[in-house]
């Protein structure tokens, strides 16, 4: 029990884990409540912001300036960055309780979330993350080779993921290049054969997850068309009373552009996005690699809002060599805090991890792999408000001792890169980016950016 928690002699020690926009909208939130509190932001890459930097696609810069909200919390007085540390690895869930009060877990959905179908390891068959990790430069995922000599590729899901790797297959180097895409990622795409990109729906053009002004873009792009059957906008009962539906406001704008789409005259763009719908992948098949990707026709059985696609028996084939599978994130299991295998994320009420007192979730670890960056700010704000009522009951940490953590770090002899070393290699490569006519030029590289400092 601790009535003195918070107070300048005994300040709340909280441990955030995960940089992304829940982490520092959870420090934001600590740093503006009324009790004194110190929060220190663990990081396993160098550079903060999470899917900022490596999820967000390269020709969405705008959506990156929301790194300028946390850039500020960076500098307030309480906080404390410590890039390039693992929790887990190197600092164990007894030594951050050792030192913190509290912990608030903003690790994120760190996988995919498995297509069962048989094919799905042959060479070829991809996530969607391993992609966009790729492309956006993330040191883990440099080494990954994806067949861009194939002419046909297929992209499973219709979410904003799904577009993003749609998007980035579909367009031009001239389209790219001014963004902060990596040089190796531009060079690969330059060589790009693929002329064909089929998006694979398991429902309805009432269904989409996509937002519409992720589907509008391509309806402008330089060298590919977009291509709706009209056959597949036919709608049931229930899909069109779900379009009545203002709740369902967005998908009904979606379904008005797949409309626009389907009515205009065949183009000639060298490439070709092609929409599905209603359609699920059952089999990718091939001598050593994918060569055809078999489909099953669906259809939509189910109350309106709760629609559920049922195969028909019915299949077809694609012939195709690069598949990329984009149905969704998965949280990954930390030692020593509670799990919930099924929904993949860190079973909590409120934010707080049940089982584990002390131990908080804020974004996706916390309530599944949905919502954009927006939608982070009230929910960590809310795991907050848990934790702050949670004080006068938190058992106070055994050694709140604020140089702990970095002394145990050093000795062990990890590089902690602070957040005004963030800056500097913020700066590295902003310059570097500077002269290629790019927002930045991205190290992509844990050594490359250590050497900066
Ligand atoms: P998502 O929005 O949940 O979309 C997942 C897609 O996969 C849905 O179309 C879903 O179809 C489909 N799917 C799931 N299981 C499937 C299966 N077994 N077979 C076939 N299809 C399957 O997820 P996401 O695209 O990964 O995006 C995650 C979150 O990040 C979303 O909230 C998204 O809006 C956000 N995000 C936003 C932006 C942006 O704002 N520009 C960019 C990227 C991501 P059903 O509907 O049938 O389940």
């Amino acid at each position: 029990m601790s009535s003195s928690l918070g107070t300048e002699s005994r300040p709340l020690r909280v441990a955030i884990i995960g940089s992304g926009p829940s982490g520092f909208y959870a420090a934001e939130s600590l740093l503006g409540s009324d009790l004194t509190v110190k929060v220190d932001m663990f990081e396993k890459l160098p550079p903060p912001f999470g899917l900022v930097r490596y999820g967000v696609a390269p020709d969405h810069q705008k959506i990156k300036g929301v790194t300028r909200v946390y850039e500020k919390v960076g500098d307030r007085e309480g906080f404390d960055y410590f890039g390039n540390v693992n929790i887990g690895q190197d600092l164990s869930m007894e030594e951050m309780k050792t030192h913190y009060d509290a912990l608030i877990f903003a690790c994120g959905a760190q996988t995919d979330r498995r297509l069962e179908i048989p094919g799905i390891d042959l060479p070829g068959s991809h996530t969607a993350t391993e992609f966009v990790a790729w492309y956006n430069g993330h040191p883990e995922f440099q080494d990954r080779e994806f067949d861009l000599s194939q002419e046909v590729a297929f992209v499973i899901g219709q979410g904003n993921v799904a577009m993003d790797v749609t998007r980035i297959l579909a367009k031009t180097t001239d389209e790219l290049k001014n963004t902060d895409i990596t040089p190796r990622a531009l060079e690969a795409l330059a060589e790009s054969k693929v002329k064909e990109i089929h998006l694979v729906g398991r429902r309805g053009p009432a269904q989409t997850a996509f937002t519409p002004p992720e589907i509008r873009e391509f309806g402008d792009l330089e060298a590919c068309d977009p291509i709706v059957r009209p056959e597949d906008l036919e709608l049931n009962d229930a899909s069109k009373a779900e379009l009545a539906d203002r709740k369902f406001s967005s998908k009904k704008k979606n379904y008005e552009i797949l409309k626009g789409y389907a009515e205009r005259p065949a183009g000639e763009k060298p490439r070709k996005f092609i929409v599905h719908f209603f359609r699920s992948p059952i089999e990718l098949v091939g001598d050593g690699r994918i060569e055809t990707v078999i489909l099953e026709k669906n259809r939509l059985e189910g109350e309106p809002g709760k629609q559920k696609a049922r195969g028909t028996g019915e299949t077809v084939e694609i012939r195709g060599g690069l598949f990329f599978r984009s149905v969704g994130y998965r949280g990954v299991p930390i030692q020593g805090v509670p799990f919930h295998d099924a929904w993949g994320v860190f079973p909590n009420e409120d934010g707080r991890i049940e089982g584990a007192p002390g131990f908080y979730a804020v974004g996706w670890i916390k309530r599944g792999p949905s919502g954009v960056i927006g939608t982070n700010k009230p929910d960590s704000h809310a795991t907050v408000q848990s934790l702050l009522a949670d004080v006068p009951e938190l058992e106070p940490c055994p050694d709140p001792d604020p140089e702990a953590v970095r002394n145990i770090l050093t000795r062990k002899g990890i590089h902690i890169v602070s957040f005004p070393d963030w800056r500097k290699i913020d700066a590295a490569e902003v310059e570097n980016g500077k002269r290629l006519g790019k927002p930045r030029e991205k190290f992509v590289t844990v050594e490359e950016m250590l050497a900066v400092l």
